[in-house]
């Protein structure tokens, strides 16, 4: 893969967790996924996990000061200089502006923003079977709606750069090939 910053917008459950694990492993760059990050910080029982749990729990965004400082660590350990797949980060506005000011700050211009496009129901099924403890059906539908409210309108902020959208409703491997192709074109 040549692109190396690879930025997964779209909804809960459209498959960024998957495909970005799966791209993750081929490219080699870690797989930043802030939801992840919650969920251990709660299970662990750490300051971020209290402070996190209950907005967590009602499909809420976290306040963004739990969560810029954490980014902002994150992408400058060593790891993360050669490249990395962010999942559920940037989430709103005030979070994507955050992000291109750390960007310019390491001197990291170029990323790839992926779009994952699945119709709302499929999600609604998808989230469903998963069995997460986020995913009842009252929470499900309040994340759908605060994604709509407050992630979606990032497809605009980035329309100064390309937003590739690709069709998350098939086969993993064919989603995973299409995710490849823009990717390595990029
Ligand atoms: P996810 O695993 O990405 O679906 O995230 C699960 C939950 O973690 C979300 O419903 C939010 O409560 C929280 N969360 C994850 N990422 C963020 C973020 N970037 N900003 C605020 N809250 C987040």
């Amino acid at each position: 893969m040549s692109s190396k910053r690879l930025i997964f917008l779209g909804p809960p459950g459209a498959g960024k967790g998957t495909q970005a694990k799966f791209l993750s492993e081929e490219a080699n760059i870690p797989h930043i996924s802030t939801g992840d990050i919650l969920r251990t910080a709660i299970d662990t029982g750490t300051p971020l996990g209290q402070k996190a749990q209950s907005y967590v729990d009602a499909g809420e965004l976290v306040p963004n000061d739990l969560i810029l400082d954490l980014i902002s660590e994150r992408l400058q350990k060593p790891d993360a200089q050669l490249g990395w797949i962010l999942d559920g980060f940037p989430r709103n506005l005030k979070q994507a502006q955050f992000l291109d000011e750390i960007l310019k700050d390491l001197n990291q211009h170029s990323v790839c923003i992926l779009n994952l496009e699945v119709p709302e129901e499929e999600l609604v099924s998808r989230l469903l079977k998963r069995h997460r403890q986020d995913d009842n059906e009252v929470t499900i539908r309040h994340r759908l709606e605060v994604y709509h409210e407050e992630t979606e309108p990032l497809i605009d902020f980035y329309s100064d750069r390309t937003v590739h959208s690709v069709n998350g409703n098939r086969p993993l491997q064919e989603v995973t090939a299409a995710l490849k192709e823009i990717v390595e074109a990029s």
